[in-house]
């Protein structure tokens, strides 16, 4: 509400509005602003905004987890066609093998024809060289043959001896062709089959082809899903540090509102927040961030060996001024202890208090559990002094190291 300045000229509101300014900047420079009013609203306005965030980071990492999956399985499906290259590419280079032999084959059977064709070619000049001779030295012309008979019984004996010389010539010749023919149907039969060859080869370089594209397919799916991780593993370590920072101001505002009450408070007297177990798995402060995107700076100490009943204890008295579930603490409470002092105890199954309730030292505001962003049943409890976060284990007595 605005003061009402009845009958006040502006003039004379600028003059005490310019005197305060005055005032303020030469007496009070180094004064700080007076801490705003904060209310229960304020803090449960900013639980909200960090519940959706936990909501946000909840959502992203499942999307993490579905996109490693996909990656798996695109990796999968990469290592599947690599193998199947392989087989084809060990497949092609048979095949290759295959048709140089048939090269060979072939090569080899061409000489062996060209050697018959040359046999033939010499033994039909050694036939006609042997005519030529004989009609020239006149003993067996067909001429002389015929002519020179003297009976008819000599001249049958005379085509009879002619017949036999063409006739031996005749089966060498034929005998020459014979073997040309069947190395030709050799020749014929090997072209065929380096062709056969050829052609599962051109079917087996399509398929390499193919496989080969479909393995660039996967290469750059890959590249794809890593490049959406790395924009997702970006998004989830800055809403790690927003709830950071949120859980900061949680605890800045508890203090606040602690300043704003008259009650004062004092720092240590606690006693262990449950009964049962007095191991520490993880301290306060800095730690390797799980999973490479969660926070490195632990606000407190994680308390193991307390299952899912163990009932949590007020560490010290006070008043419940955070009792809600949210992603990353799961059902947590905090109790106000005055003068800027809270505790804090997370990641409970089920919580008896509610925010407004008056508290008693060793009271029962809950029970252990593993709710939130936790791997196994424990307490998560912090302390602040002052807002500020500090080492519950100076005050928790005969704790046990179990980190
Ligand atoms: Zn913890």
């Amino acid at each position: 509400m605005q003061k009402p300045f009845k009958k006040k000229t502006p003039n004379r509101f600028l003059w005490i509005a310019l005197l305060l300014i005055c005032i303020s900047t030469i007496v009070l420079p180094n004064l700080q602003p007076t801490a705003k009013a904060i209310s229960q609203s304020d803090i449960d306005a900013l639980q909200a905004d960090a519940n959706k965030l936990a909501a946000k980071k909840k959502g992203l990492q499942s999307k993490l987890s579905a996109l490693s999956n996909d990656k798996s399985k695109v990796l999968e499906k990469k290592e599947l066609l690599d193998e199947q290259i392989s087989v084809l590419s060990d497949q092609v280079s048979n095949v290759e093998d295959q048709i140089a032999d048939f090269d060979h084959l072939i090569s080899q059977t061409q000489a062996q024809l060209d050697e018959a064709k040359e046999k033939e070619a010499a033994q039909y000049q050694l036939f006609c060289k042997r005519v030529r001779a004989m009609e020239e030295c006149g003993t067996v012309s067909y001429w002389s043959v015929l002519f020179k008979a003297d009976n008819f019984t000599d001249l049958l004996s005379r085509i009879d001896f002619v017949n036999e010389i063409m006739e031996s010539d005749q089966r060498v010749i034929d005998d020459l062709k014979k073997l040309q023919d069947e190395i030709s149907a050799k020749q014929n039969d090997l072209k065929d089959q380096k062709a056969e060859s050829e052609s599962a080869k051109a079917d087996l370089v399509a398929k390499k082809s193919e496989l080969n594209t479909q393995q660039n397919a996967t290469v750059s799916l890959m590249k794809q899903i890593e490049e959406n991780e790395a924009d997702y593993k970006s998004t989830l370590s800055e809403i790690a540090k927003e709830e950071d920072a949120t859980n900061d101001k949680i605890a800045q505002m508890a203090k606040e509102l602690a300043k704003q009450s008259s009650a004062k408070g004092t720092y240590g007297g606690y006693i262990w927040p449950e009964a049962v177990s007095k191991r520490i798995s993880s301290p306060f402060g800095k730690r390797t961030s799980p999973g490479g995107i969660g926070s490195t700076n632990h606000k407190g100490v994680d308390i193991c060996g307390v299952g899912y009943t163990t009932q949590v204890l007020a560490a010290k008295a006070g008043t419940v001024i955070v009792s809600q579930y949210s992603s990353s603490y799961g059902n947590y409470v905090v109790i106000n202890h005055n003068g800027g002092n809270a505790t804090l105890y997370a990641h409970l199954s089920s919580r008896k208090v509610n925010v407004g309730d008056t508290v008693a030292q060793g009271q029962v505001l809950g029970i252990t559990g593993c709710t939130g962003h936790s791997t196994g049943p424990h307490l998560h409890f912090g302390i602040t002094e002052d807002g500020e976060w500090v080492d519950p284990l100076k005050y928790l007595a005969n704790y046990m190291k179990n980190w």
